[in-house]
């Protein structure tokens, strides 16, 4: 059966070579209970470990069947071991963390023999070893006698040829070292049995040969019975089936709990950093997207959402009950082109304050200074303290104009002025200019106005449109007569009979919301001399080709309910949702942040670049860290994986099982950040860094943060594995 040639086994060990045995020369055959003996050193494990594939030889040929090993793969040892080699060790080799029961239930999971007759197999292999009331225990809890019984039981459960047993004895009393060694006699019947002890009066009365070594060779090879070699009909044993690997995998990930909660842990904090990295590069490009520049929004806020009725009807109360019922709405802003109108307070010499314009009614918190509005022209202003100490005489109380900052437009024909101030807060830059909701009215007529363009036709004749491209501009006048315009001299040239007065004319206004006209009648013409007398206005210069109309008329173009307002949303996460809600309830919508204009696409590759081998980085850093924690943590299990693969699993299947064991690890982890993050939401838990995080996160985020994480699990159990079988199973064992 077994024929060894001159086989030497060398130790290599930090450039020193040892020898186990050399040049020994041997032939073991099926029915034989051979007993080794000889002192501490001379060989005999080594020799035992050779036989059973666990180790190489270097020297010589070993014959299995008559068939040369030396060429031997790893893989046909593996297989070598299933068929034929059933081991019993010194110190057993059980799987402590394991009952009695699943010990020998794994031999027959990795052997693929793990059919429906298993559990009546396994009840009668116990009750052959007399353990059948240890059934459930674990392994820890029993005696060495009681131990070793098992791992003869899980031998015999591998109906191999071969058994090899080590001192299988030698931590036992002697009376359970005569049992065991009988109950090793009784299942030996047709089989090969190899025993290595040191107390050969044990087994003289069964050993049908004796061998004795001494410093690594055979001094003595005596035959006391001898028995007729029998043929044995080999079995095929295959590999473990999936959902066995799974169940393996699971029983391992939970049958020590201290290394189960470490490895959670681990995870759940590589979970975590890997979550944040993702969303902070996720919230820097969000902030990036923000960085566009729009020409005609000023207030870029990522919540603000633009909307204007589909029908181009203003926007009423009945509009405003709705947008404030709805859901996830945090503010509105009904004059929605204030927004983005930035105003001048100014006198005629040095007095200047820019802002937006705000309700006072929004206005909160306390003034630094002077005191809050008591009529229609008074406004507090929320602005720099700077500004205000180098101008506190007059600051108050002075009339001011105010324009619009980008045109230098007049927007009030009053003079209001500040009675208060409030001082900008840290980091915030946005000056603002409190008013009454009569005074907002004010503005927001003058911004229609001056947002709107203007065509006026005088007898089919057109000024002010795209085709005669000529400019035309119209004033409110409160000397004209309602229903009545002036025109300059020089316009007689489009009138009846070069004479404009009593001629009609249409004065249309056109804006992005609505367009307006109103049909008036020309009362006079003006020039140089008679232009004071018919508008009180003294700079003809300025005006002379100026058309003027009574201001009723001309604000009724303008003072219109809003067209357009803006919602502020509380998330913007919700975006799609209240976009879409309001688009089902007759809104166009305009998200501000969404129309912005990116002027840094290029410049952006590279940036974008940078940050991905910044993140590259980390997830580097963040995966050896992480590698080295489990790979302490798994050094408890070296043990287990190395039993397994002496067992008879193969390289890949305990591969297997550490990846798949690890992966049931993150995932718990995992879900356990997702129902975390879906309480942190909802405010159920409060836990501000996770609600940070998650805010960013939808739910492709998260499965795409899930591949991240099993990528490096994969990884990481990769590596380990590797790391494993840099040794041989039994070199492993033997360290560990
Ligand atoms: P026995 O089982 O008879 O006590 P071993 O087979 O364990 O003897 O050892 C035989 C020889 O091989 C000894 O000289 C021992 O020092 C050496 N040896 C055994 N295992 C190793 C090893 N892993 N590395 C180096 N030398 C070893
Ligand atoms: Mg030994």
């Amino acid at each position: 059966m077994l024929k060894l040639k001159n086989v030497s086994k060398f130790y290599y060990n930090k450039g020193q070579v040892t020898s186990g045995f050399s040049k020994l020369n041997l032939e073991l055959n099926i029915g034989e209970f051979v007993v080794i003996t000889g002192e501490s050193g001379s060989g005999k494990s080594t020799l035992l470990n050779v036989i059973s594939g666990l180790d190489t030889y270097e020297e010589g040929e070993i014959y299995i069947n008559g068939e040369e090993t030396s060429y031997y793969s790893e893989t046909d040892f593996e297989e070598y071991r299933k068929k034929y080699i059933a081991n019993i060790f010194q110190n057993f080799n059980l799987i402590n963390s394991y009952t009695v029961y699943q010990n020998i239930e794994l031999m027959y999971i990795l052997n693929n023999m793990n059919d429906n007759t298993v559990k009546d197999k396994i009840m009668s292999l116990l009750e052959q070893v007399g353990l059948t009331k240890y059934k459930n225990t674990k392994v820890s809890k029993l005696s060495g006698g009681q131990k070793q019984r098992v791992a003869i039981a899980r031998a015999l459960a591998k109906d191999t040829p071969i058994i090899v047993a080590d001192e299988p004895t030698g931590n036992l009393d002697s009376k359970s070292a005569k049992e065991i060694i009988k109950l090793l006699y009784e299942i030996s019947k047709d089989k090969l049995v190899v025993i290595v002890t040191h107390n050969y009066d044990q087994v003289e009365e069964y050993a049908t040969r004796k061998i004795r070594m001494h410093d690594g060779k055979i001094l003595e090879d005596t035959v006391i019975n001898k028995v007729k070699s029998t043929k044995y009909d080999e079995k095929e044993y295959g590999n473990p089936k999936f959902k066995d690997k799974i169940k393996l995998s699971f029983r391992n990930t939970f049958n020590i709990i201290p290394k189960f909660l470490l490895l959670l842990l681990v995870y759940l904090l590589l979970s975590l950093s890997v979550m944040g990295e993702y969303t902070s590069t996720l919230k820097s490009n969000y902030d990036g997207d923000k960085f566009g520049i729009n020409e005609f929004f000023s207030n870029t806020d990522d919540t603000r959402i633009i909307i204007k009725k589909k029908d181009g009807s203003t926007i009423n109360a009945t509009d405003y009950d709705y947008l404030n019922n709805l859901k996830y709405v945090n503010r509105i802003v009904k004059e929605d082109v204030l927004l983005d109108a930035s105003m001048g307070l100014s006198n005629e010499n040095d007095f200047y304050i820019n802002g937006y314009i705000s309700l006072l009614e929004d206005f909160n918190g306390n003034l630094d200074a002077g005191r809050m509005p008591e009529n229609d022209n008074e406004v507090v202003v929320y602005t720099w303290e700077d500004y205000y100490n180098y101008n506190k005489k007059g600051f108050f109380e002075q009339e001011l104009n105010m324009t619009e900052s980008t045109t230098g437009k007049d927007m009030l024909d009053y003079k209001i002025k500040i009675v208060g101030i409030k001082f900008l807060e840290e980091n915030d830059y946005n000056s603002k200019i409190y008013v009454n909701d009569n005074m907002l009215k004010d503005i927001s007529k003058n911004i229609n106005s001056s947002r709107s363009k203007v065509i006026v036709d005088i007898n089919g004749k057109k000024f002010g449109d795209e085709e005669h491209y000529n400019y035309i501009n119209v004033y409110p006048n409160s000397k004209i007569d309602k229903g009545k315009a002036i025109v300059p001299d020089t316009m007689s040239y489009y009138c009846k009979n070069y004479n404009c007065k009593n001629n009609n004319m249409n004065i249309k206004t056109v804006n992005i919301y609505y367009s307006d006209d109103i049909d008036l009648s020309i009362s006079n013409t003006f020039n140089k001399n008679n232009f004071e007398k018919l508008t009180g206005i003294k700079e003809y210069d300025r005006y002379s080709d100026a058309i003027f109309v009574n201001d009723e008329d001309y604000y009724s173009m303008y003072d219109k309910e809003p067209y357009q307002s803006s919602i502020f949303i509380k998330d913007v996460k919700k975006l799609k949702e209240v976009i879409k809600e309001l688009d089902n309830n007759g809104y166009t919508t305009l998200h501000v942040k969404d129309a912005l204009v990116d002027y840094t696409e290029e410049l952006r590759v590279f940036v974008n670049l940078f940050k991905a081998i910044g993140i590259l980085i980390v997830l580097v850093a963040m995966f050896f860290i992480s590698y080295f924690v489990i790979k302490i943590i798994l050094k408890s299990r070296n043990i287990y994986y190395s039993t397994v693969r002496i067992l008879g699993a193969s390289k890949k299947d305990v591969k297997m099982l550490i990846s798949t064991e690890l992966n049931i690890v993150l995932d718990i982890a995992y879900l356990i950040i997702v129902v975390l993050s879906i309480l942190v939401v909802n405010d159920i838990v409060k836990w501000k860094y996770l609600k940070d995080l998650v805010t960013y996160l939808r739910i492709y985020d998260y499965i795409i943060l899930y591949l991240i994480l099993f990528a490096m699990s994969y990884l990481i159990s990769r590596k380990y594995s590797k790391h494993l079988f840099k040794k041989s199973a039994m070199s492993t064992y033997r360290e560990v």
